[in-house]
């Protein structure tokens, strides 16, 4: 092997060993808010709380069994927003939904049930991460059991940004050995993109959403350049007060509805190195990168599931990936 190619495969070591003598603990800030939902609270309610927070997901709390119920996050409501559109006849009963009746709406829709995967904040970060990439869950609850209650404790939500984030931080040493340009690695997908324009409807970019098990769509003009990313959490403030017959309004009405703090968007060309896009995800927010050519035309898209991926199993044989 080259040099180049030796370099990569010694910083991923050095990551993935990393990553087994710390745990998701270690990833926590020292001081932290944790917002939990009770499960009989009105999903039309929850909107509210989540949108005055701030924040996109929150942990649901069973208070009746005193037990962890899952985590809630856009993907709920646009499961709500979808069973809203093929039970018109249902419209009322909407409004009256709460928090557990998510379940019955996965149900109706036939959908993958709520999150409720959950890891132990005192276990290897290794293990949530690969927790991770086989349920496809983007962010992960760290639930404690108290050895004499056996009662659970939410201590708090990972998610892939803050893991990688705390292997840009930490990790620097092992990062800048990843020389080797995206293009080269395959990192991300280059075909089959899901987009869609600033007049498509709402309603049209949640369904490809749907379809093609995306959390974002590029926005893009007719020669292809992006303007901007529709993110499944977009949805939310669209469907504040629950206004889910707005949905057919179009998506640059609905991207002008970001919040102030709005982080951005963020591109790459593919022949930038992992090193560098972990230089990116150390100083900001980054929730995807869009692989644009030097006229901004759209070339791919790198989540960041493909990069934890790429990190954890790459050159790892088959048999291994499967046993661990
Ligand atoms: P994450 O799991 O990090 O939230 P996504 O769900 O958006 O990421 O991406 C899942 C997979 O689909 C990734 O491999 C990603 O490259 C790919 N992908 C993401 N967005 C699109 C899109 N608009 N069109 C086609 N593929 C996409």
């Amino acid at each position: 092997p080259s040099p180049l190619d030796r370099d990569q495969m010694q910083g991923l070591r050095g990551i993935r060993e990393f990553l087994k003598v710390r745990t998701s603990y270690d990833v926590l800030p020292l001081s932290f808010r944790l917002i939990v939902l009770d499960n009989d609270l009105l999903i039309k309610k929850s909107l509210n709380i989540l949108i005055q927070n701030g924040i996109v997901s929150a942990p649901l709390w069973d208070s009746r069994n005193s037990t962890f119920a899952g985590l809630l996050t856009s993907t709920d409501y646009i499961n709500v927003i979808q069973y809203y559109w093929q039970f018109p006849d249902e419209i009322d009963q909407v409004d009256r939904f709460r928090l557990s009746s998510l379940r019955e709406i996965e149900k109706a829709l036939g959908v993958e049930p709520l999150e409720t995967v959950s890891v132990h904040p005192m276990r290897p970060l290794y293990e949530a991460c690969r927790r991770m990439l086989r349920t496809r869950a983007r962010r992960i609850p760290l639930v404690d059991v108290d050895g004499e209650t056996k009662r659970e404790t939410v201590v708090s939500v990972i998610t892939q940004y803050r893991i990688l984030k705390f292997i840009a931080v930490n990790n620097e040493k092992h990062t800048v050995l990843l020389r080797k340009p995206v293009r080269e690695i395959g990192l991300g997908t280059y075909t089959n993109l899901a987009t869609a324009s600033m007049n498509s409807s709402v309603l049209d970019v949640i369904h490809l959403m749907v379809k093609h098990n995306i959390s974002a769509v590029p926005i893009v003009d007719k020669e292809n350049r992006v303007l901007n990313v529709f993110e499944a959490v977009d949805v939310i403030p669209c469907i504040k007060g629950g206004a889910y017959d707005e949905l057919s309004g179009s998506v640059g009405e609905a991207l002008s509805k970001r919040a102030d703090d709005f982080p951005g968007i963020y591109t790459c060309s593919e022949e930038d190195r992992l090193d560098s896009i972990f230089d990116t995800i150390r100083k900001s927010r980054v929730h995807r990168l869009i692989v644009v050519d030097d006229e901004s035309r759209l070339r791919g898209i790198i989540s960041l599931s493909d990069i934890l991926k790429y990190v954890l199993l790459h050159g790892e044989e088959e048999d291994d990936i499967r046993a661990a």
